[in-house]
Parts: structure tokens; C-alpha cells; sequence
């Protein structure tokens, strides 16, 4: 284990500013905090700590850092609190402290790919500052290299997946290969230790074989090339098991087959003697074809860069030699902690500019003139544009940012999302349109009566969602087209004094140039075809059409205006609206409309007591209102009322009726007594205030006793 000092002086070498204080309180810290605990191992647990920080210090990597390093465990584990670790070591620290210990708590349940390279990007968004990334790989790191001490194989193989789904990949995404590498390997030793035993096996006896084979290669590569006067650094080295058994897999070799395990590198310093290099090679020895790659040009996403190329080299051996600067090698092993010990200002800000997602990382280290402020600036941008969620069984879900419950359910599954009525965020109710955060654990709670809500598109963030909601939209408003289209062929039928059938319209879908019957009766719904041009089509020789509609009685002449003469707001225009017999709707009434399958759109007053017929029924209720900027229409108001049994009476009510403009259409005797007549009296008024004055009219009337509008 390191001593206090040990770790003092290491940081110290790299970096003499270091607060020697601090980092003695936060080694005496975490050993006091772990006190008697103890690892698998059965060393003391701090030693733990003291080597993760260990680990980060070969990255040259600042005193806060190695700090968090120390602390990392010590809120999880013992009793140490924020409070405390406020107090002592700042708040800066307890927020990288604290970034460490949450993604130590999120753990991925699930085994598939799509599920890992979420909860990859779930904690490069949690660790907001890459400090607390590097820190969690350095821990994993030691855990990985002690695994071996803990007793439960299933513990063993879950740990060691973990890392090799989850760890391994994330080192390489933020460019830290060795570490990479070191993991790749140690989970391989766990999760398959059969192969890599014969890997091993045949390693060594190659090695025998063939000894010192490397070092040989080395300087023989080592005359060819620095002999043309570059001073370039050679090495030579084994592949890692776990890479030679990638590469078998990948190229389904076999054992017996595989040569290819020795690689090369060269470092220069320069960009154009990476290409000299390549050039003595290729001049020097047989090229395998297919092999070349140059990641100078262009780049990994990670910002690898490097030259490969397989040659077979001396001795007819074949390898594969990797040929760099020093600098692209420092920041292909190590990555974003690279950039710490360039932070003084080298050739290397500029080409850096080449990195993909760590361009905006890069931009602010070239224009910070202080490290502080390149480390103010490493809040990662990257993935903030998304936040993941989990769902009930643990699955990460990627969503965009801002998105909500319902972004989530559709995310899960359409019909989750098409019935979705109410969301629980971490165990409580929230509204659909909250906004859901990193770490968020939803569960959607679902109704078989729901629909999509067309409100829904307001507040949505991702495609899938809005694409849903609005094709059914469109598909409900294609049903109402086609109900409606349907009604008003019907009667169109019937007033031409034929039968309606579907098989008669089905005969001049060509005329109308429709595929479907169902897209005529659209078209019809919709306004586009008359009903008298579908009849005139199927009964071309129908010349009485005109005399036909002359003995349509009168009452529904009247109605049939009515019909087609809308003076409503917020329905499809050409849908057949009819007005509720049970409630007769003034203009001015506050209304609803309800459709009805082949009828169209039926207005109620909002206070018709038929209404509560369809409250199980949302789906079939219109928000509908008056539009004012129609023609004076006029519409049946109807009246109750109680009357005295006297002469004259009815001659009374009635004049007074005329006098106020209205016009009788219906009167009904509903009850009649000894003293009273009840009667119902259909008027028609142009709106409701016209009714209005007529029921004070009446009222001002002494045969009247009593008069009320009649609903229901
Ligand atoms: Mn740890």
C-alpha cells in the first residue's frame, strides 16, 4: 500500500503547486472514515482508496482529483457525511465526491447491447465533470485487478461482464486505450478462462521458439529506420490475449494460424516523419495488402491517431507496426486525462481540433489561459442533449432532452404510449408533461379506454411520439369524413327514392378516380363530391331528379338547410350536424357536440342531461362553439309552459309569440287539468337571447303561469 508521503511526493512531481494539506487531510480521512473495514482480500479496506488515487496519479492528474480518489468510498460506506466533507474539504470536492457515489448507485439490470451502450451514455451524462468518470474507471480499475479475491464465481462473472460491456467501452470513448486495455483483459481472465489459458499456452510457446524474436525485430526496424537519420523511438511488444482473441473471433482464424501477435510501434516527432516512417517501411519489406489505415488523416471518433500498416518484416516475420507522434501517443493512451499534463499550451492544442466529441472540450483548453479555467470548463456538453430514464425492469431508455412521460411510454412500446394516461416518477404521480430527468425511474400507467391526446403534441419531444399522435389524429378525422360522407350519401339516396348500397358506389370509384369506397365516402364527408353527383353517377339516367326534390315536404327542406348551413365552430367543414332534439341549442347556448357513427355531429346544450349518456365515451365528444360570423340563421327553440284553461288563451300566447318576431312551428297539449293546459311550443328564434325575450314576453302575460325552456 502507499504511504501518505508516497502519494504526496508523486503528485507533488507533477505537480509542485498541489495543496500538500489537503491531500494529507483527505489520506488521514479516508483511513480514519474506513477504519477496521476490510477488503475481500483481507487488507485493510482504505487500501483501496489510496490505490485507486495511486492509479489516477500516473495521469498526472490534479489534486482535486487524487482528493476525490481518496474520499470516493466514504459517503457510500461509512458514516461520513456531505456535511462534514463540505466543511473539510470545500464543496467542490464533495461534488465530485458525490458525482462518484451516484453512479456507483445506478446499476444495469439488463444483459443486451442496446441496453449497455445506454447506460454508457447514462453515466458520461451523470458525471458532468469528466473527473468523476476518471475516477469511477480508476476504482472499477482495482476492483478488476483485486477481483480475484472474491470467494462467489456468479459475483466474479457479473462483475467482470459488467466491465467489459460497460467500463472497457467507456474508457475507450473518452480515449484512455491503456486502461482500456488493462480492463478487457482482467475481465477476459474471469468470464473466460479456458481461452485464454490456451492463448497463453500458445504465446509461450512461441516465444520459446523463436527467442528474444522481439527484440530482434525491434532493432533491426531500428537500423532501417533511424539509419535515414530520424530519431525515432522503436518498441516492440506481445498483443494482450483478450485483442488476439478478438481478432480470431473477428476473422474466424484459427489457433494454429495465429502469427499475427507481435506489434510495433514508432514514435516521432514530428507529423511528417510518421509518413517517412511509412515510407522505409513500405520501401523496406513486402506490404500485406488490406492492412493500411490512416487514422492521422482521419481521425477515431474517440481522436485516436495513428498510422497501421502490416509488413512482413525481418526474419519473414508478419507484423503489424503502428507508426505516431509522441504526443498523438500520449493522448492515445490516456486520453482525456492527456490533457492535463498539456495543459501549459503545445502543438498539440492545435491539432487536437480534430477530435469529434471533445472538440468543445478542446476549443475551451486553447482559449483558457488558466488551467483553473479549463477545469471550470469540463462540465461535458456531450449528451446533454439527452437524459435517460429507467423503466420498472431496469432498462435504460435514451431520450432526447425535455421529454416526458409520454415520450417515454411511446418509447417503450406504441400501444404504451397510444393508452397512456398517467406517469409515476420515482413512486410518485406526476402530469404527463414533466419534463424527466438523468436517473429518472418511470412507470406509465396505462387505460384500454385511453386514446392519444391531440394536447399531447404540445409538450412531446421525440418523432415517434408526435408522428403517433398525429396519424391518429388524421385516422380519426378520416373516420369522421368517412361516417359523415356516409350519412349524407344515405339521404341523398333516399331522397332520390333508391336504396343506398356500398356495391352501387363500389361501381364508380372509377369515375371519381378513388381506389376505395371508403375514400369516396371521405371524399364526400369531406366536401369534395356532392351526394346528388355520387347518385347521378350510379343512376345516370335519372331525369326526375329535379321534380324529386320538389315534394320533399317542407318541414324537411327546412332541415336539410339546416344541415348544410353550419354555424359552428371547431368541426371538420361538410360534417353533418344535427341539432339535439332533447335540448334544442340556441346560438349562444353553451354546447358540446357528440358524433354519432353514420349521423355526424350531434349539438347538446352542456347542461342536457343526455350528455351523461356518453361521459364513458370521450372519444365521441366534440369541443365545439358558435361561429358569430354566419348568416342570421334561425333554430327551434322550444318551450314548456303551463297556461291558464281559458278563452282566448291560446289566441293570446300566440300573438304574443308573433309580436316578438317568432315564428310557431310545433305546438303540443302535454297534460291538461281542470284549470291549466301544459303544452310544448316549438319557435323559431335566431338565437338565444331572441328566445329569451319571448319567454319574458310570455311571462309578462297574465294566462301564463308558467313558461321554462324544455331540455331532456
Ligand atoms: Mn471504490
Amino acid at each position: 500500500m502507499m504511504r501518505q508521503y508516497e502519494l504526496v511526493e508523486r503528485v507533488k512531481a507533477y505537480d509542485p503547486d498541489a495543496c500538500e494539506t489537503t491531500l494529507n487531510r483527505a489520506y488521514v480521512y479516508a483511513t480514519q472514515k474506513h477504519g477496521s473495514q476490510k477488503r475481500a482480500s483481507g487488507d485493510p479496506y482504505f487500501s483501496h482508496p489510496i490505490e485507486v488515487a495511486g492509479i489516477l496519479t500516473h495521469y498526472k492528474l490534479d489534486c482535486d482529483t487524487i482528493i476525490t480518489a481518496l474520499l470516493h468510498d466514504t459517503i457510500e460506506d461509512t458514516d461520513a457525511t456531505p456535511e462534514e466533507i463540505i466543511k473539510l474539504f470545500g464543496a467542490n470536492i464533495f461534488k465530485l465526491v458525490d458525482g462518484v457515489t451516484k453512479l456507483t448507485q445506478i446499476e444495469l439490470k439488463s444483459a443486451d447491447s442496446k441496453q449497455a451502450e445506454n447506460f454508457r451514455k447514462l453515466l458520461l451524462a451523470m458525471s458532468e465533470d469528466i473527473r468523476v468518470l476518471l475516477v469511477k474507471l480508476a476504482d472499477r480499475l482495482h476492483n478488476m485487478r483485486t477481483l480475484h479475491y472474491i470467494l462467489k464465481p456468479e459475483k466474479r462473472v457479473r462483475i467482470a461482464a459488467e466491465t467489459l460491456e460497460i467500463y472497457a467501452p467507456l474508457a475507450e470513448r473518452i480515449g484512455m486505450h491503456d486502461i482500456k486495455e488493462e480492463l478487457e483483459d482482467l475481465a477476459f481472465e474471469h468470464l473466460n478462462p479456458e481461452a485464454r489459458g490456451s492463448i497463453m499456452a500458445r504465446l509461450e510457446f512461441l516465444r520459446l521458439k523463436d527467442d528474444n524474436v522481439v527484440d530482434r525485430i525491434v532493432s533491426q526496424l531500428d537500423k532501417s529506420i533511424n539509419g535515414e537519420g530520424l530519431n525515432a523511438r522503436i518498441y516492440g511488444r506481445e498483443k494482450r490475449p483478450y485483442s488476439i482473441w478478438q481478432k480470431m473471433q473477428r476473422k474466424n482464424i484459427t489457433f494454429g494460424e495465429l502469427s499475427d501477435i507481435m506489434a510495433f510501434r514508432v514514435l516521432v516527432d514530428t507529423m511528417p516523419q510518421c509518413y517517412e516512417v511509412l515510407g522505409y517501411l513500405h520501401a523496406g519489406y513486402k506490404v500485406v495488402p488490406g492492412r493500411f489505415k490512416d487514422y492521422i488523416s482521419t481521425p477515431k471518433p474517440n481522436g485516436y491517431r495513428s498510422i497501421h500498416t502490416t509488413v512482413i518484416g525481418p526474419e519473414n516475420h508478419r507484423i503489424e507496426v503502428q507508426i505516431r507522434t509522441r504526443e498523438m501517443h500520449e493522448v492515445n493512451e490516456n486520453g482525456v486525462a492527456a490533457h492535463w499534463s498539456y495543459k501549459q499550451g503545445s502543438a498539440l492544442q492545435k491539432e487536437g481540433t480534430q477530435y469529434r466529441w471533445l472538440r468543445d472540450l478542446l476549443d475551451i483548453l486553447e482559449h483558457a489561459s488558466e488551467p483553473e479555467e479549463f477545469l471550470e470548463h469540463t462540465k461535458l456538453a456531450m449528451f446533454q442533449d439527452q437524459v435517460f430514464c429507467f423503466s420498472p425492469k431496469g432498462d435504460v431508455i435514451a431520450l432526447p432532452a425535455h421529454a416526458t412521460p409520454v415520450d417515454f411510454a411511446y418509447m417503450i412500446h406504441t400501444h404504451i404510449g397510444d393508452t397512456c394516461v398517467g406517469a409515476k416518477v420515482n413512486g410518485a404521480m406526476v402530469p404527463l408533461r414533466t419534463q424527466l430527468n438523468n436517473g429518472d425511474q418511470v412507470e406509465i400507467v396505462t387505460s384500454k379506454a385511453q386514446t392519444p391526446n391531440p394536447t399531447w403534441e404540445r409538450f412531446v419531444m421525440t418523432g415517434k411520439a408526435r408522428a403517433r399522435i398525429r396519424r391518429f389524429i388524421r385516422q380519426q378525422q378520416e373516420k369522421q369524413y368517412k361516417d359523415l360522407g356516409k350519412a349524407i350519401l344515405q339521404k341523398a339516396f333516399r331522397q332520390e327514392g333508391y336504396e343506398y348500397s356500398e356495391k352501387a358506389i363500389d361501381g364508380v370509384l372509377k369515375i371519381f378516380k378513388m381506389p376505395s369506397v371508403d375514400s369516396l365516402l371521405a371524399a364526400v364527408g369531406s366536401g369534395n363530391h356532392t351526394g346528388r353527383e355520387i347518385v347521378h353517377a350510379v343512376f345516370p339516367g335519372t331525369k326526375d331528379a329535379e321534380t324529386a326534390r320538389k315534394i320533399v315536404p317542407l318541414e324537411r327542406a327546412r332541415n336539410r338547410k339546416r344541415d348544410h348551413a353550419i354555424p359552428i365552430k371547431g368541426l371538420i367543414p361538410g360534417m353533418a350536424v344535427h341539432y339535439a332534439g332533447c335540448c334544442h341549442p340556441l346560438p349562444g347556448d353553451r354546447i358540446v357536440g357528440i358524433v354519432t357513427t353514420g349521423k355526424g355531429v350531434t349539438i347538446h346544450t352542456i347542461d342536457c342531461d343526455t350528455l351523461e349518456t356518453f361521459a364513458d365515451q370521450p372519444e365521441r365528444w366534440l369541443d365545439v362553439g358558435w361561429d358569430n360570423e354566419g348568416e342570421p340563421e334561425h333554430f327551434v327553440g322550444r318551450l314548456g309552459l303551463t297556461v291558464a284553461h281559458e278563452k282566448g288563451a291560446l289566441s293570446t300566447i300566440t300573438s304574443v309569440i308573433a309580436k316578438n318576431l317568432g315564428n310557431i312551428t310545433n305546438l303540443r297539449f302535454t297534460n291538461r287539468t281542470q284549470d291549466f293546459f301544459e303544452m310544448l311550443i316549438d319557435i323559431d328564434v335566431v338565437d338565444v337571447r331572441h328566445l329569451t325575450n319571448i319567454i319574458a314576453a310570455l311571462r309578462a302575460t297574465p294566462v301564463v303561469n308558467t313558461v321554462e325552456r324544455a331540455r331532456g
